[in-house]
């Protein structure tokens, strides 16, 4: 279990990773129930985002988002700190390796960042405010670093869910120290190689062998596949029930029966390793079980709603980023004697690629609200999975455009944005999935 964490208010001075921090201003009149972080930087000064050029700049002095204290803002600026010195000196290198390496999740529960709304007597941050979520995958997608960041969104906002809700008492105290400290890797397999979208047509059994079940199948395209510790595998324990015959199953490492493939070749999100995964008699105890057999697609019904928005989240930060990438190129760059930023043409790209996001982010931070007041609708995260990402496509594209050549060129981040987008809209849950969600919810 990592070590027990300091509440800022009232804070002085910690160490973090050897070195000295520096004394933080108390902060009265703060709720108390705000999430306890490890600080990695000295105190900002100034809370705002830092803008590069005067464009940016301009375009940063955009409307208030409401979702946000002045608690949150400062774990923003703690999440861009650690990022600037624990991601981005070593992003090329992921990006090469087609993997992050296992300290960054480490680094990130010893910084807090981890399983913000598990349970403090585990490692957590003992706060239920998906807004921590929120700021983490944001912040990632502002440093160009969204494909390092994945993982860690995984494992917070898709992973940890199931590991609060559907385990007993035995499970926490086995899995969550680990979860929350980073020492455990987790990851979510759903998708065959036969099946993705039609998930009851799975075939990957675990039929009951006395305490244990013996699981037989393949999972493909599994996120966080080869740093996986724990994996929770979609299974069939009645094979012969579609949706009924469902359960989930906790599969560690190491389980005899269990291997991995290779990780596999990706158009983009080069630093994420994802792979397929064989299950060949793999016997699994039946206290890996989570929640209730033949129960494990209502689990997942259950849980989906929140790896949509955290996937809508990405889009939008992701879209934002892109633009600002782009307002600072065509600000720059010249043809015809002025900025490409000038032509009328280029304004009305940037004006309403600027309004849509706004517009956007609106829907966002009231679907936060929504999943924190636990009031999140399947269909709205459906509306918010679908449209946002749909909308980072229609960004990127317009700003590599607005690039020219150089939006061609992979050493421009804008290039490489248009390859790691292209995924948003298919996986979890393909935008034809989710209008389906809608579209059958919809009645006079
Ligand atoms: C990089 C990456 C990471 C991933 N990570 C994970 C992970 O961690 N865990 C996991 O379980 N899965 C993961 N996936 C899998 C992903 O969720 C699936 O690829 C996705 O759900 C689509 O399934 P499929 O590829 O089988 O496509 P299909 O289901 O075969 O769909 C193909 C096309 O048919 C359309 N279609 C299907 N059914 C309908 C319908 N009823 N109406 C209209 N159109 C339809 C789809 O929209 C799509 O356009 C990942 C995939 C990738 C590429």
């Amino acid at each position: 279990m990592r070590e027990p964490k300091t509440s800022f208010a009232g804070m002085t001075r910690i160490r973090c990773n050897g070195r000295k921090r520096s004394a933080l201003p108390s902060q009265p009149g703060l709720p108390d129930s705000r999430v306890h972080f490890r600080w990695y930087t000295d105190p900002p000064a100034n809370l705002r985002i830092s803008p590069t050029d005067s464009a940016a700049a301009t375009y940063d002095q955009r409307m208030r988002r409401s979702i946000f204290t002045e608690d949150h803002e400062l774990f923003r600026q703690s999440v861009r700190t650690f990022i600037e010195r624990e991601v981005t000196p070593n992003f090329e290198r992921w990006d090469r390796d087609g993997i992050v390496d296992r300290g960054l999740f480490t680094a990130a529960g010893t910084a807090g960042f981890l399983a913000i709304d598990a349970p403090e007597q585990f490692g957590g941050g003992g706060v239920e405010d998906f807004c921590y979520n929120a700021i983490i995958s944001e912040e990632f997608a502002y440093a160009g670093a969204a494909p390092a960041g994945i993982g860690i969104t995984l494992h917070n906002d898709v992973c940890l869910p199931y590991f609060l809700s559907l385990t007993n008492e035995e499970q926490k105290q086995r899995w969550l120290p680990g979860i929350c400290s980073g020492n455990l890797i987790t990851a979510i397999a759903m998708t065959e190689p036969g099946i993705g979208s039609d998930l009851a047509s799975m075939s990957t059994s675990a039929l009951r062998d006395g305490d244990d079940y013996i699981v037989n199948g393949a999972k493909t395209f599994i996120t966080n596949g080869i740093n996986a510790d724990l994996v929770i595998v979609a299974v069939k324990t009645d094979p012969k029930e579609r949706h009924k015959g469902m359960s989930l199953l906790v599969i560690e490492r190491g389980t005899p029966g269990f291997e991995r493939g290779r990780n596999l070749e990706k158009v983009g999100l080069h630093a994420q390793d994802t792979a397929e995964l064989f299950f060949t008699d793999a016997r699994v105890p039946v206290a890996n079980l989570l929640g209730s057999e033949g129960m494990g697609f209502l689990h997942l019904v259950e849980n989906l709603p929140q790896e949509r928005l955290s996937i809508a989240v990405g889009a939008v930060a992701a879209a934002r980023q892109a633009l600002r990438w782009t307002l600072a190129y065509t600000h720059e760059r010249t043809a015809f004697g002025q900025p490409i930023a000038a032509f009328q043409n280029s304004r009305f790209v940037l004006a309403e690629c600027a309004t849509e996001i706004e517009i956007a982010e609106v829907f966002l931070d009231r679907c936060i609200e929504a999943l924190n007041a636990k009031e999140l609708t399947a269909e709205e995260a459906a509306m918010a999975k679908w449209w946002t990402t749909e909308l980072q496509k229609r960004v990127v594209d317009s700003c590599v455009q607005l690039h020219g050549g150089y939006g061609y060129m992979l050493e421009y981040p804008i290039a490489r944005a248009y390859l790691d987008t292209r995924i948003q809209t298919i996986y979890g849950g393909t935008t034809e999935i989710m209008k389906e969600i809608i579209g059958r919810s919809l009645r006079p």
